[in-house]
């Protein structure tokens, strides 16, 4: 079975093609640049010998024009993965927002569309995009089932008292303003990877995923279901990451804003795209261009990388509390996957915990890893997360044999 995975950003489509019978890549790339000047695509055969990577930089007004380039090289008889669109079984696109309409991935209908369009209001930025490229498939594409995969729906089997935020009833109850939780693909992928690299029952297993890229979010994962997550009713609460400024007293807004000279949605934009490890760094957000500041002794380097490390450990400690105790903690995406130096800094803190690393597992992690020494009381393990991986698996369920 041939899934593609689709995930369209505001001017980007990246894309994968996956062979669900052996859940491997056989093509995959990226349009960048759509609507604009410049526009190209970039694909790459896998698993050929030989194959080499195809750059077409071609005018693509819109993300119609960009989804009928990835199907024309798909299908290319020179480097293309399939003969024919007819080898395509089913789409799974990556969605932001479904609010509290999916707790899981859906075959989209027009109800899910109309879903979908109701929550712009939460993800304006994301939504848009992501059902753009939902309808143009369906168009391109008839009678082949797409899926829609939420960055939400992982969380929605949180409690109430972890999604509800202290403000006047209605707030919640009129205008749906909650915890939602994001990087929900990632947090569910993780949490079953982990229970089935240890060996362990899944329903009665207690997860801390720690998933720190760019974005980073944190989610307290019990038995296979999220209970709480760091991200709010927008990406931009939680952990300081790489641009936003995480948890901060709401009262900044106006504060910042005033002594700024900007509006309300300017301050916000400032929050999401100048804060974070780029604000204190002073224009870095790169976590390995922190590391060598960090070294080099950069006092404003070593700020952010301390605040970071603090912020995740302090995350650790409340979902722990969460959890009543936790069973593994596990780092995933660019940084969880690829800085030792996090992660040892991280788990500094967690001496309480009866947490013990392993050094040198820590320094060498590649692929799954466990990186505590066999007498540490909490695992802690390295695992690399594969959103496409589990849109493609969602997908497949939902649709193989239909
Ligand atoms: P996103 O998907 O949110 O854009 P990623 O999961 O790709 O983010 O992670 C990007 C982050 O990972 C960047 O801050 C980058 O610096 C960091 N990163 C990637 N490789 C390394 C590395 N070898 N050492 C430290 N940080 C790294």
């Amino acid at each position: 079975m041939n899934v593609l995975v689709i995930n369209c950003g505001s001017s980007s489509l990246k894309f994968q093609l996956m062979d669900m019978n052996t859940e491997t890549i056989s093509a995959k790339g990226l349009c960048e640049r759509i609507g604009d000047k410049g526009s190209r695509l970039v694909y790459k055969p896998v698993g050929r010998p030989g194959a080499e990577e195809v750059v077409k930089e071609t005018p693509m007004p819109t993300h119609k024009e960009a989804v009928q380039l990835v199907l024309d090289s798909l299908t290319n008889p020179e480097y293309g993965a399939v003969k024919s669109l007819d080898e395509i079984d089913a789409v799974g696109h990556r969605v932001l927002h479904a609010a509290e309409k999916y707790v899981d991935s859906v075959v989209v209908d027009d109800d899910v569309i109309k879903a979908i369009e109701d929550c712009i209001k939460f993800g304006p930025l994301h939504n848009p995009a992501n059902l753009t490229g939902i309808n143009v498939c369906r168009e391109l594409m008839p009678g082949v089932p797409q899926v829609a995969v939420f960055d939400t729906a992982f969380h929605q089997t949180m409690p109430k008292k972890a999604f509800l935020y202290g403000l006047p009833k209605k707030a919640y109850t009129e205008y749906g303003i909650r915890r939602y939780g994001f990087h929900g693909t990632s947090h569910k992928f993780i949490s079953r990877e982990v229970a089935k690299f240890l060996g362990r029952d899944i329903n009665n297993l207690k997860t801390i995923v720690c998933h720190l890229g760019n974005g980073a979010s944190i989610c307290a994962v019990e038995n296979g279901k999220s209970i709480d997550t760091s991200m709010g009713l927008t990406p931009l609460a939680g952990l300081v990451m790489g641009t936003r400024s995480g948890d901060i007293d709401p009262a900044i807004v106006e504060y910042y804003g005033k002594e700024e000279g900007l509006t309300v949605s300017e301050t916000i934009t400032a929050l999401n795209k100048q804060s974070g490890i780029y604000g204190l760094t002073g224009g870095t957000s790169d976590f390995r261009d922190l590391e060598e500041g960090y070294m080099e002794g950069k006092q404003d380097f070593i700020d952010a990388m301390e605040l970071f490390c603090y912020d995740v450990a302090k995350y650790i400690g409340a979902y722990t509390a969460a959890l009543n105790g936790v069973d593994d903690i596990v780092f995933t995406a660019g940084i969880g996957e690829h800085s030792p130096f996090v992660r040892e800094k991280v788990c500094s803190y967690l001496g309480y915990l009866g947490v013990s690393l392993d050094k040198e597992a820590n320094e060498n992690a590649k692929d799954n890893t466990i990186i505590s020494t066999p007498d540490s009381k909490v695992t802690i393990c390295v695992i690399p997360t594969n959103e496409e991986l589990m849109i493609a698996r969602d997908t497949k369920e939902l649709t193989e044999g239909r």
